[in-house]
């Protein structure tokens, strides 16, 4: 069995120091399972409008990913637009325009509910709810969500972290979730709601995993150029899952490999916009970049 990823599927309109791009693919589901893809078969539920390009269907298909659950409702595709400075960690929300997710029931089709793994993306924790009752019995699921959804529905995303494994969100996030500004006692904090493991996500500066009595870190892979950070965590929580799902047992040390793998795939998701150096992406690159990586991280 593969992963079943449901999240937003979107049309973002983006500016870095290096550019800018209206209306391309986004969406934190379309990062994690084009991210998860690399690794093992995906099927995606979310919903997107009529007015969602029918090349971007294509591109979904030609990764191979499973669009049986992406739904397409009367109304305008989910839409956000954001802004980075040259401090490219910080993403600037200017609107989100949540359109046909706003009335979106989540359906995972009959043949997906067996789903071994199940990585909620982030969007409303109450479609992550939704999704998780339907699935039967998975394995690992993993959860990420963001800073508008911890000001307007906190409480939904408590009840959620009594039903996951590893929840994933970014330092700041942490921080806004757990009300603590040291990010060992904002996991701690975290933890004690019930999710067997934290990854907080630090930008450009790596990432910190803590699980009950371990912890691990890991900075990100170093690039020259970055064009666009937009997906960069969604990607690395594909990568993760995606490695995961391929481990005939889950351990410590595979943890740890699986959020190598993460950083990998986020490494390669900022060097274009959208998920335009994603699709062009090879599993030799991949490889190759992860050799790279240990190389430069070993002493
Ligand atoms: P990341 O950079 O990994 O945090 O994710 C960026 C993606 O998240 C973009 O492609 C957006 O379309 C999507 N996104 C932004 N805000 C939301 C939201 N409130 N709910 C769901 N997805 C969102």
């Amino acid at each position: 069995m593969g992963i079943l990823v449901v999240g937003s599927v979107a049309l973002d309109s983006v500016q870095t120091p290096y550019g800018k791009r209206d209306n391309i693919l986004g969406g934190s589901a379309t990062f994690a399972s084009f991210s998860a893809s690399f690794f093992n078969r995906v099927d995606l539920v979310a919903v997107v409008g009529k007015d969602f390009p029918p090349s971007a269907i294509s591109l979904f298909r030609r990764k191979g990913i499973g669009i049986e659950g992406l739904e397409r409702a009367s109304g305008k595709t989910f839409r956000w637009k954001g802004k980075y400075e040259y401090d490219l960690n910080t993403a600037h929300t200017i609107y989100t325009h949540l359109n046909v997710f706003r009335h979106f029931k989540p359906i995972v089709p009959e043949g997906l509910r067996n789903s071994d793994y199940l990585f909620l993306a982030n969007i409303d924790p109450e479609l992550q709810m939704s999704v998780l009752k339907q699935v039967k019995r998975p394995k690992l699921v993993a959860c990420d969500s963001m800073n508008f959804w911890i000001s307007t529905k906190k409480s939904a995303l408590v009840r959620i972290l009594k039903h996951i494994d590893i929840i994933l969100l970014n330092d700041a996030e942490a921080r806004q979730f757990s009300g603590e500004s040291n990010l060992f006692k904002a996991a701690r904090a975290i933890l004690g709601h019930g999710p067997s493991a934290v990854v907080i996500k630090k930008g450009e500066h790596g990432m910190l995993y803590f699980s009950r009595g371990a912890h691990f870190v890991a900075p990100a892979y170093l690039l020259e150029t970055i064009y666009d950070p937009t997906g960069a965590g969604d990607t690395f929580a594909g990568g993760m899952m995606g490695y995961l799902s391929r481990c005939r047992k889950i351990n410590e040390a595979q943890i740890r490999k699986s959020l190598i793998y993460g950083s990998i795939m986020a490494s390669f998701a900022v060097e274009d916009f959208s998920v335009a150096r994603l699709a062009r992406l090879t599993r030799r690159e991949i490889e190759s970049r992860f050799r790279h990586y240990r190389a430069i991280t070993r002493f």
